[in-house]
């Protein structure tokens, strides 16, 4: 008889939304009639911008026509979206990416979910704690690691907690990884790492012959001084990072699905020579993947393009300015923030020592708003909700109001 994949057994079962979800329905089904405000998703609401559908109807239009219509392309991604995003990290950060190691992918979330796959299955893996559940989750599923226990931690993994004393930006385990997970803007905590913080995650890859994972799906939230948006601005990163990124934040594409990574082809493993990670990828991605969509990539070289740039920027000032809202609320009400100034996400600490989902339930109940629970993205987010600047502004605002007033 078949058998099921024993290491995707492991997974806990997808528990933070579906419980959400869960208690709104409940609390509506109690209070028939009342609407629940939402700050509670990671998911944009503002419309794609002009240039940028403009571009993507020219590519439908193209479709529809035998002289223009073009049917697979490269499993690699368009070059001419690889050499925009190129020319991007050159231009806005300053940073050499070498177009042949840029891989266009549907987004983020597949390639952080897949890029554990090209490792050994012996490697240690190190997790942000709290973190986007994707990253535990893909290498519990790529057996990395063993069975979680009842504190919710799998055997096997190295977690490193951030918390109020080291700002939420956690420093290099002490013990030795071979893969390191880092998020900055960081989802849920909305932390910002600065260039010393990141350099030290990079030496220790060097000391340690790790990878780092480093994932800047957030990275256009970042204006404070200071503050790298790509892992790249730190020197020797490229020889021991992979970094993974998304047009979903900055664009509005997280419907239409369009990211990349950068594999450097200068990144070394012990048991192949140099180049083998980022020959791997580019042959992992032939196998499973067939290219992105050719309309979206369409849109991501209008996304890159001046007008592009300047109505994304606008966007992204959008959410910023609705997490402003939001973190002013929360101090006026005599609540502790972090996070909301270069991230859409407030972390808020729950008052009176509750724990998240107490919170939760005391914000649904007096204010009608919907958050995350902090402990949803591991044990280190206890004690804190996650609100999320994702919702039309006039909706942020009446959320906001309803908390401080009935709070
Ligand atoms: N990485 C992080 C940290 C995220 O929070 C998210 C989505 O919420 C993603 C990746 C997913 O990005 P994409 O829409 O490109 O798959």
């Amino acid at each position: 008889m078949a058998e099921a994949n024993e290491n995707f057994l492991l997974l806990q079962s997808g528990y933070l939304f579906p419980e959400v979800a869960r208690r709104i329905r409940a609390w509506q089904s109690r209070h028939p009639g009342e609407e629940v405000m939402r700050l509670s998703i990671g998911n944009t609401t503002e419309p794609i911008t002009p240039s940028i559908a403009a571009a993507m109807k020219r590519k439908v239009d193209e479709l529809t026509s035998r002289e223009t219509y073009t049917g697979y392309g490269d499993e690699q991604g368009e070059t001419a979206l690889r050499e925009a995003l190129s020319r991007h990290y050159k231009r806005d950060y300053g940073v050499n990416i070498d177009t042949d190691d840029l891989f266009i992918s549907d987004g983020a979330k597949s390639d952080a979910a897949n890029i554990q796959s090209i490792f050994s299955r012996s490697s240690i893996i190190a997790v942000q704690n709290p973190a986007y559940p994707v990253y535990v989750d893909s290498n519990v599923a790529g057996g990395h690691t063993g069975a979680c226990d009842e504190s919710g931690r799998y055997k096997g993994l190295i977690y490193m907690d951030a918390d109020e004393e080291n700002g939420f930006v956690c420093t290099p385990p002490r013990e030795h990884a071979d893969l390191i997970y880092l998020c900055f803007p960081n989802n849920p905590t909305g932390a910002v790492a600065t260039k010393e913080q990141l350099r030290a995650f990079v030496d220790y890859a060097h000391r340690e012959n790790a990878v780092i994972i480093f994932d800047a799906a957030y990275c256009e939230y970042i204006q404070s001084e200071g503050i790298p948006r790509t892992i790249y601005e730190v020197e020797g990163a490229e020889d021991c990072a992979i970094e993974i990124n998304s047009f979903s934040k900055n664009a509005g594409f997280t419907g239409v699905r369009l990211g990349w990574s950068v594999v450097p082809k200068s990144i070394r493993v012990s048991n192949a020579e140099e180049g083998a990670i980022h020959r791997l990828w580019n042959r992992r991605q032939c196998t499973f993947f067939n290219g992105a969509s050719n309309i979206a990539q369409a849109g991501g070289i209008a996304a890159l393009a001046p007008e592009g740039r300047e109505e994304c920027s606008r966007l992204v000032s959008y959410y910023k300015e609705n997490a402003g809202i939001i973190s002013q609320g929360m101090k006026a009400i005599g609540l502790s923030v972090t996070g909301g100034v270069d991230s859409p996400y407030v972390w808020t600490r729950c008052p009176e020592g509750l724990s998240s989902w107490d919170f939760f339930d005391l914000l649904l109940d007096k204010a009608h708003v919907a958050v995350t629970p902090g402990s949803g993205f591991g044990s280190a987010g206890e004690g804190y909700v996650r609100i999320s600047a994702y919702g039309h502004r006039e909706d942020v605002i009446r959320a906001v109001d309803s908390i401080t007033e009935n709070l």
